[in-house]
């Protein structure tokens, strides 16, 4: 079975008529479990509207989407092959954002073990999880803090345990390094090639962060809608 996400020929259009805009046309898109890929565009281009269409917030209008072997949307069979998107979101794609939103009147532990309990694990298995993940990003010290009581790169090491917490074959990454100095950036990349390659996700990371560019093995570049794939420099993380 075919794991990672492919996308193939997915558009996506906004109103109709006159007024119709053609946010993405035929995108074209494969990452493999454990790869991080760059999604590189100027405002304007789709990045938002394809995250969205990967992250199941928005339909697409046409194309399909295959996650962890399984395809998701076919807008030739029915469009989504699950009426439960929460679900979907929940327990199969994890989401990084530019701020950590942690939630603040749960200790580190719990903000990282609430979707697997959400997702109905047993709150021990879920807490165990939790902790091997925080270990594994070396913030293990930190299980019993409050997030408030952490600093900006422990809090953001904290969302990115979140987000590997259900186990998802992708994690969809929104800028995550855009209010970051270089040192913090590239530190944050680091650990996303690391936790890809541990856990076999396939890590899609939108930036336009000159930093962190050239540390990408392969970019696709996004422009009025449709993507070009491009072999990057892939050299900056040691
Ligand atoms: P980016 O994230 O790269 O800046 P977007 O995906 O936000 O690009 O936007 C792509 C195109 O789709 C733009 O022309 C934008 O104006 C248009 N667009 C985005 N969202 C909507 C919407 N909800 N309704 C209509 N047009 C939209
Ligand atoms: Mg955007």
């Amino acid at each position: 079975m075919e794991q990672g996400i492919r996308i193939e020929g997915l558009s996506k259009r906004y109103g109709e008529g006159d007024t119709a805009v053609d946010a993405l046309k035929e995108v074209n898109m494969s990452i493999a479990p454990g790869e991080v890929v760059g999604l590189v565009g100027p405002s304007g281009s789709g990045k938002t509207t394809l995250l969205k269409c990967l992250g199941a917030v928005i339909e697409p209008t046409r194309g399909r989407m295959t996650l962890g072997g399984e395809v998701i949307y076919d807008g030739e069979q029915g469009g989504w092959k699950t009426k439960d998107l929460r679900a979907l979101r929940r327990d199969r794609i994890g989401f990084i954002f530019q701020a950590p939103y942690l939630i603040p009147f749960l200790d580190v532990t719990d903000n990282v073990a609430l979707l697997p309990m959400l997702a109905g694990r047993p709150n021990g298995a879920s807490r165990a999880r939790a902790l091997e993940l925080l270990q594994a990003l070396d913030v293990a010290h930190r299980a019993r803090a409050q997030p408030s009581e952490l600093s900006g790169g422990e809090q953001q090491r904290v969302s990115i345990a979140r987000a590997l917490a259900n186990q998802p074959p992708v994690i969809l990454a929104d800028e995550p390094t855009a209010p970051l100095d270089s040192e913090r950036a590239l530190a944050v990349v680091r650990i996303l090639n690391q936790m890809a390659s541990q856990y076999q996700t396939a890590i899609i990371v939108v930036t336009h962060d000159e930093k962190i560019i050239p540390t990408f093995k392969r970019i696709y570049h996004i422009r009025d809608g449709r993507t070009v794939e491009e072999v990057g420099e892939g050299r900056g993380i040691s």
